[in-house]
């Protein structure tokens, strides 16, 4: 097998005469933290949306551990273990932090409601909720309602959700958008926690949380790759510098 848990060939996206995203050639190392990044309008979320099928590349191909995923639909690619956070849009606010979990493992499950619904099924995806929970540090917070959440804990369920959905692969999308201070280095110890026996790939601009925990940054500009490496590398890439000095 060969070390890439994701390759993508001349990945290439148009909209109307537009080109959003162009030749773009990622090599995602299996069991690293890989970020993607680069100015607003860079290509980074269409490029999020095109590895996850929910937009389909005007040409190129992707693959998943050398198999081709290119023409596969969102609910295969998320079968074969790859996870995108889910949005805090998408978590139930009404619900508790722990039935927000439980959702996401009796979806893993496959298990249609008449299994849900027995008693002893129900316990034991409680107990691995709270075990995820726990995982993120959010076990004291497991019975409050989900909109009750502070909303650096809320990405943080975002996390626990992904994680029952058993990834293989994780897409985070800009993990630490928002945060202060405390929570961004919560969150940033957290990825690191998660990301062992995981590939994660995360769009993030906050460049103090990408030098502690990228292994790997691939930089984005106008749609193309502009350079790829160590935080050292990238950073002291001049073609890098104008780019962000250009926005
Ligand atoms: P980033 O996530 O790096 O900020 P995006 O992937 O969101 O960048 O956008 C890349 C470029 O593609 C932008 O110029 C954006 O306006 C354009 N774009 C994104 N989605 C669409 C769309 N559905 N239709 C037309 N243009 C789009």
């Amino acid at each position: 097998m060969s070390e890439y848990i994701l390759e993508t060939k001349n990945l290439v996206k148009e909209f109307r005469g537009f080109i959003a995203v162009k030749d773009v050639n990622l090599q995602v190392k299996r069991g690293t933290i890989h970020a993607l990044i680069g100015p607003n309008g860079a290509g980074k979320t269409t490029c999020f949306n095109l590895l996850t099928k929910f937009l389909t590349p005007t040409s190129g191909k992707i693959f998943l551990n050398d198999h081709e995923i290119t023409h596969e639909k969102p609910t295969q690619i998320a079968r074969r273990g790859v996870i995108r956070s889910f949005q805090i849009s998408a978590v139930f606010p009404q619900l508790t932090v722990l039935e927000n979990v439980r959702i996401g493992l009796q979806r893993a499950t496959g298990l249609s409601y008449h299994f849900w619904r027995s008693d002893k099924i129900l316990r034991n995806l409680n107990g691995k909720a709270l075990d995820l929970l726990k995982q993120v540090d959010l076990g004291e917070y497991a019975n409050e309602l989900t909109v009750n959440l502070p909303y650096g804990r809320k990405r943080a369920l975002e996390i626990a959700t992904t994680l029952a959905m058993e990834p293989e692969l994780m897409l985070l999308d800009e993990p630490t958008q928002g945060m202060g201070h405390e929570d961004v280095s919560r969150v940033t110890d957290l990825i690191k926690k998660v990301s062992v026996g995981r590939t994660i790939l995360m769009v993030e601009h906050n460049m103090k949380v990408v030098s502690q925990i990228a292994d790997k940054i691939t930089v984005l500009a106008r749609g193309a790759v502009l350079a790829e490496g160590t935080y050292q590398e990238v950073s002291s890439n001049a073609g890098v510098m104008e780019a962000y000095m250009g926005t």
